[in-house]
């Protein structure tokens, strides 16, 4: 039996003395040690970035990816690792090359590449430049009969901005206080019907277009990244499911070269380009989509209850999806080979999940969630079901599985691959002490910071949504929202090893101490929706 070593935290702002939380010292000394001396989290993550690369969801890679992590971990000595299938994602893409030139008069590659789920071109097309700009249905028909043998160039020139702060930022002390308030939402009444109504208008609008350009005949499209600086920000387009129309080709170009051809259409000067684009379905028909999972099975009367850790492994398919999630799945995978590597041996079991088609919607996650823990009943009406789960209407209480009673926590990394500087709370009050007991060894690495604030958007928000506690550590945020996040620059380069080394450390040693207290992690109330 380890001693274990008590921390008495005090809640800074309310004056509240929180229980004593016990944090085995000597464990978090072994997993310091393992974490910075032995790391083997770069190993990882250059092997999912550099050797097998972008992982699409349902891409030959992302299946390269799920077999690759399966094979660590049964190296390393876990349990139950499997993949766990999740239904009718739709079809897997590849794309191997995208080149587009600029003919006649001034001879110029420009730099663009192809959005996820639409076709390739089948060899080089060669076709005059028109602009488009279609922003509603009524908009489709001036179009017809004007495109056949066309190269699109969709919407308009935008107007440079010149940054005006650094495009990479670490936290300090005042960015981390400015954390600590917590601001009460407005009211949102009409907020959803809103939400959805726009939902609706856009795929309508989507599919529209993508039918109007495939009758037409239209070469391909071309729109502008969505930053500027030469960089390519692009996700996906056409449809991912069997049967939907994809559209034709289609590209995102930097915005300093869309820019000139804007203006030359303009100024009604022609423009010739010749587009190659090499894009493929993998798939005939629409397949399930995979995590993977596996675990540190626990001992004891506790062995049947569950702490989970988790990123995704899925990413965009311009980068190697290196901080979008390389950096989070080789952190998760690393906090399972520590706790391996020094002998843990947890009361509750520890599971490690793999999740795919987070990018398209969180949607791996949110199916685990409803097969192994809750979920809110699926509505009748087929309007309603082709919603995502946050826009429908309540459907009735949340029907609880056996696991909803056995869960305890669930950790997540998906803010870039930046250092954790604390964790976000997501308003679970009892959480606070907790966190601020099991940070406490680790703030000369720089955690500090237990914020009751929510953040979202990512694979703990399942867990979340059906009050099972779910969070994200508050990370330094780097380039991610300035170069890298879904852009061809995410890549090895833009990740610092150690922030992931200190990563790695935090969640081994969260996960220990949610696997070994006395009581499952508190729960916040769960807000039935309106
Ligand atoms: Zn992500």
């Amino acid at each position: 039996m380890l001693k274990r070593c008590l921390i008495v935290v005090c809640l800074g702002a309310s004056g509240l003395v929180a229980a004593a939380e016990p944090v085995d010292l000597d464990m978090v000394s072994r997993i310091r040690q393992e974490a910075f001396h032995n790391s083997q989290v770069m190993a990882t993550f250059s092997h999912l970035t550099e050797d097998i690369g972008a992982r699409l969801t349902n891409s030959p890679q992302m299946a390269e990816a799920n077999a690759w992590t399966r094979g660590r971990f049964k190296e390393w000595g876990l349990a139950n690792v499997h993949d766990e299938a999740f239904d009718d994602f739709g079809r897997g893409w590849e794309f191997s090359s995208a080149t587009v030139e600029m003919l006649d008069g001034r001879t110029q590659p420009l730099h663009a590449l192809p959005k996820a789920w639409t076709p390739g071109t089948d060899g080089p097309v060669e076709g005059e430049l028109v602009q488009v700009n279609i922003k509603k249905l009524a908009d489709i028909e001036t179009w017809r009969g004007k495109l056949g043998g066309k190269i699109l160039l969709l919407g308009e020139a935008r107007e440079y901005k010149r940054a005006t702060a650094s495009d990479s930022h670490r936290h300090d002390a005042t960015s981390l206080e400015g954390l600590q308030e917590f601001t009460i939402p407005k009211s949102s009444a009409n907020e959803r019907s809103k939400r959805v109504k726009e939902y609706e208008e856009r795929l309508e609008l989507a599919k529209a277009v993508n039918t109007l350009f495939a009758e037409e005949g239209a070469l391909a499209a071309i729109s502008i990244s969505s930053w500027d600086n030469g960089i390519i920000r692009v996700a996906g387009g056409g449809s991912r499911k069997a049967g939907e129309p994809v559209g034709i080709p289609e590209l995102a170009m930097i915005a300093e070269h869309f820019n000139p051809l804007a203006r030359a259409l303009e100024n009604k000067q022609t423009v010739k380009l010749r587009v190659n684009v090499a894009a493929r379905f993998t798939d005939e028909t629409n397949q399930p989509g995979y995590n993977t999972l596996a675990e540190i099975p626990g001992s004891g009367r506790k062995a049947a209850e569950i702490v989970m850790l988790g990123a995704h492994l899925d990413s965009w398919h311009t980068g190697t999806g290196a901080a979008d999630n390389a950096a989070g799945v080789a952190v998760m995978m690393e906090a399972m080979r520590i706790l391996k590597a020094v002998g843990a041996r947890p009361d509750r079991t520890i599971r490690v999940a793999l999740w795919s088609g987070e990018e398209q919607g969180l949607i791996g996650s949110q199916d685990y969630v409803s097969r192994h823990f809750a979920a809110y009943p699926e509505p009748a009406e087929p309007a309603q079901k082709a919603l995502p789960g946050s826009l429908r209407n309540p459907t009735g209480p949340l029907q609880k599985k056996r696991d909803y009673d056995r869960f305890s926590v669930y950790f997540n990394m998906d803010n870039g691959s930046g250092r954790f500087r604390g964790i976000y709370a997501q308003e679970n009050l009892a959480a606070v002490p907790i966190f601020e007991a099991w940070l406490a060894p680790f703030h000369d690495v720089g955690a500090t910071t237990v914020a009751t604030r929510n953040t979202g958007s990512t694979d703990h928000i399942p867990f979340d949504r059906v009050g099972l506690p779910g969070f994200q550590f508050i990370q330094d945020r780097l380039d991610y929202f300035t170069n890298v996040h879904h852009s061809h620059l995410d890549t090895w380069d833009h990740v610092e090893p150690e922030d992931l080394k200190q990563a790695a450390a935090i969640v081994a040693s969260f996960a220990y101490h949610a696997a070994m207290r006395e009581e499952r992690m508190p729960r916040k109330p769960v807000l039935e929706r309106d």
